[in-house]
């Protein structure tokens, strides 16, 4: 393989810019050619592609977002769409493509190894939904971001007595809400993988109330509804006072941390030496410390999962 492409689709996560990076510089280290497309897959129809050299991905692995943008594109969901990027592919030269997003991106990934362009996929998404990985990129930076949030919270909220929900990323995924949860201390953690509890959130809470506690802390990740309608719900049932704090879009910002660099920079390397091998329709993922490969069909297949240890161990810390 003497020339391949690389982009990044779907929300963009910290340490994508690092996986780049390692695609680029490995790649050229093995003297093979690297094109950047821009915008995703939106980008690669409208033939927005710049050929990458060593500089280009110098000063960025520090930053969050990604050099080469991201988008979303229904047209690309459909067969004229990707027959147009194909024809993009092929006006390049370009012979094999490394995709940098989450499962929806895999899923383009596989309709254009289906269609003869072998694609390598990494996972980047700050949701860690993906299966065949312990982590996907971006994940470890987005909770340290929301575990800094929570501390501030925290310190304020020693001066009341207070009920606080903080609001965390995750529509359809728990594990932001898990871990920050768990890193936290909150006394709930309300995932979407599991089934509302109301009661039982109350009666931590009472529980807590009772004997002194000053304030509590409930996460709550966004898919199981609005923390505001939350808050309400908790004041109408008892007479504890809540505040709610809504993360938003901080939680996708920001440099990356040195274990989400690292990461990122192990599975773009990954990536380029499958390519290399003739592999295709693989995403590389990390388990037990080691780089894995997996058919994406395979991966798309799996439903998303917690791990049900540590949610229980978060209720036992928190009685
Ligand atoms: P995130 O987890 O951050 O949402 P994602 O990769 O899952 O990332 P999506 O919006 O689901 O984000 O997908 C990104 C893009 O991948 C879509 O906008 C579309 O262009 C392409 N894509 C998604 N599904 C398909 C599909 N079935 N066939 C072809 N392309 C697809």
């Amino acid at each position: 393989m003497k020339r391949i492409g690389v982009l990044t689709s779907g929300g963009d996560a910290p340490g994508m810019n690092a996986a780049i990076r390692a695609v680029v510089r490995k790649a050229i280290y093995h003297d093979i050619e690297v094109y950047g497309i821009k915008y995703g897959y939106q980008g690669l129809m409208e033939g927005n592609i710049e050929k990458m050299e060593i500089g280009s991905v110098g000063d960025i692995i520090h930053r969050g977002g990604t050099i080469i943008y991201s988008a979303r594109s229904e047209e690309f969901k459909t067969d004229a769409g990707q027959e147009k990027g194909i024809e993009q592919l092929k006006k390049f030269g370009i012979e094999g493509l490394i995709i940098i997003g989450g499962d929806g991106s895999f899923r383009g990934a596989q309709k254009l190894t289906e269609k003869g362009y072998p694609c390598i996929g990494i996972p980047g998404t700050i949701d860690n939904d993906i299966a065949g990985t312990d982590f996907t990129i971006g994940f470890d930076t987005a909770l340290n971001t929301i575990i800094e949030a929570i501390d501030k919270v925290r310190d304020t909220a020693t001066s009341h007595k207070r009920t606080y929900i903080i609001e965390v990323m995750g529509r359809d995924a728990g594990d932001l809400a898990l871990w920050a949860g768990l890193a936290d201390g909150a006394e709930s953690i309300l995932i979407p993988e599991v089934k509302d509890e109301f009661d039982e959130v109350i009666e931590r809470l009472k529980r807590g109330h009772e004997r002194g506690k000053k304030h509590s802390i409930i996460v709550l990740a966004e898919g199981v509804g609005s923390g505001f309608d939350y808050g309400k719900r908790i004041e109408e049932t008892s007479d504890l006072e809540t505040r709610v704090t809504v993360l938003g879009y901080i939680q996708r910002g920001g440099s990356p941390t040195a274990s989400d660099r690292v990461l990122a920079s192990r599975l773009g390397g990954y990536a380029v030496d499958l390519l290399r091998k003739g592999e295709a329709g693989r995403m590389v993922g990390i388990q037990n410390n080691k780089l894995v490969n997996h058919d994406i069909l395979e991966i798309l297949a799996q439903p998303h999962t917690i791990d049900k240890d540590m949610y229980q161990l978060s209720k036992e810390l928190s009685i």
